[in-house]
């Protein structure tokens, strides 16, 4: 989602004319990559070419059960065939049925989560959307706590919270009711950076108005991959407690088991009011997003945050699918958080061999950060070369960012590693 990230010649040579004569210049990953990708299996992606690249993008990570996954692809192909209902806004119907009661079946109810589900329109953003417009409508407040590096969205609402300046200034108006805090380790560990919310809320003098909320993302994906400690995010969860305050963890990008449990909050032991879910939760890449919030918080009136798309039942198909053959027990988190564990044990050991790097990120969020920021682009577009899709992240878009599908072999993983390592010793700028 950087948009600077990878990028590559100015006039994309290697696509076809249209994508410059036509297509907007707002494009940003065909220049990353530009080759025309036609076919994608599991972890890996073909051009028409019949050039084969290792995904660990994997769709900004939303697709953390691989391409075109084989169980969820039947399930999808067989729905289609019966001559299902495809488009419905929120009617009732068989694929939505299916869908809650799997989701409270297998996600809510073992996790003790007492949450109900509102289907926004199917984008991370709408999701963001509407856990902000429900937190101002329960609390009559309408300033929101947003953190250093926050990404959100790209939605004027979304935006307000959102750190990115280069993407704030695309709103063209004053982006309002938002106060960003020092997320974790802002200082570099020096300064206790939450101390600083807590003495302005106490503060007659701080000039805080009380905030609606806090929105928080356990684990800064875009951000730069900054990881919050479980102690900070507990002491978050608790100081709005005390103060009445309401908790959106946005598990847009780190949800469905990017970190390893479901919801990436499960680790700190913590229990947000609100939730938001999209990029993973369909399973397939298709567009689908959820706000989960708790019971009494749930204050909307019939239609009052409506969409056209908040009813797509493919993508309800993929994610009951999804949920059945991954969330049955523990073990589909249990190896992603081993498979974390090993990429972390191969970045460390890039970054002690180089100097000027260090490694950060939880689950299967790991990657790189680099004193010279300029290297990361440099090693992406490396890789990029020699087969390995990454991007980059981060304010100056210093960090190489892996996000491989969580279904990815060992093998695979050890082969992708290889590049990287190869790219980070081969890329000088
Ligand atoms: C990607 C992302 C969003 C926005 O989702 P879209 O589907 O692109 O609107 C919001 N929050 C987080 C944490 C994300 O990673």
């Amino acid at each position: 989602m950087s948009s600077s990230a990878v990028l590559a010649r100015p006039e994309d040579p290697d696509l076809p004319e249209v994508y410059t004569t036509v297509e907007s210049e707002v494009r940003s990953y065909c220049r990353s990559w530009p080759t025309t990708m036609a076919t994608a299996e599991g972890s890996w992606i073909t051009d028409t070419s019949g050039n084969r690249y290792l995904d660990f993008f994997a769709g900004a990570g939303a697709l953390n059960y691989g391409h075109n996954n084989p169980n969820l692809k039947t399930a999808l192909i067989d729905y289609l065939a019966g001559n299902m209902i495809v488009h419905s806004l929120d009617m009732a119907t068989v694929a939505k049925t299916a869908f809650l009661q799997t989701f409270e079946q297998l996600i809510l109810r073992p996790r003790g989560l007492d949450y109900k589900v509102q289907f926004p329109g199917p984008t991370g953003a709408n999701a963001v959307e509407a856990a902000l417009k429900l937190a101002r409508k329960v609390t009559g407040r309408e300033s929101i706590i947003n953190f250093t590096n926050a990404f959100h969205g790209m939605t004027l609402g979304a935006l307000s919270v959102t750190g990115n300046s280069m993407k704030r200034a695309g709103a063209g108006i004053p982006l309002v009711h938002a106060t960003p805090m020092p997320y974790d380790n802002y200082f570099g560990g020096i300064t206790e950076d939450f101390h600083w919310f807590e003495r302005v809320l106490d503060d007659l003098g701080g000039g805080l108005n009380h905030p609606a909320a806090v929105i928080v993302e356990t684990v800064q994906g875009e951000g730069g991959l900054n990881v919050a400690r479980i102690a900070w995010l507990q002491a978050l969860a608790e100081l709005c407690r005390r103060r009445d305050i309401l908790l959106i963890v946005d598990d847009v990008q780190m949800g469905c088991g990017r970190t390893g449990p479901f919801f990436s909050f499960e680790e700190a032991g913590i229990v947000p009011d609100i939730v938001t879910l999209s990029k993973s939760i369909s399973g397939y890449g298709l567009p689908m997003a959820l706000t989960l919030f708790r019971h009494d918080l749930d204050v909307w009136s019939p239609g009052e945050h409506n969409g056209t798309f908040r009813g797509h039942n493919p993508a309800f198909v993929t994610a009951t699918r999804a949920l059945e053959t991954y969330w049955q027990n523990a073990t589909f988190a249990e190896e992603t958080v081993t498979k974390g564990r090993h990429i972390r044990e191969r970045l460390e050991k890039i970054a002690a061999a180089t100097p000027g790097v260090s490694a950060r990120g939880r689950g299967m969020a790991q990657g790189l950060k680099f004193e010279e920021t300029s290297r990361a682009a440099a090693i992406c577009r490396v890789a990029f070369e020699r087969g390995l899709l990454m991007e980059t992240s981060g304010p100056s878009d210093e960090v190489v960012k892996l996000l491989p599908p969580l279904t990815t072999s060992e093998d695979d993983l050890d082969a992708g590693l290889g590049i990287l390592a190869e790219s980070v010793a081969a890329a000088h700028i």
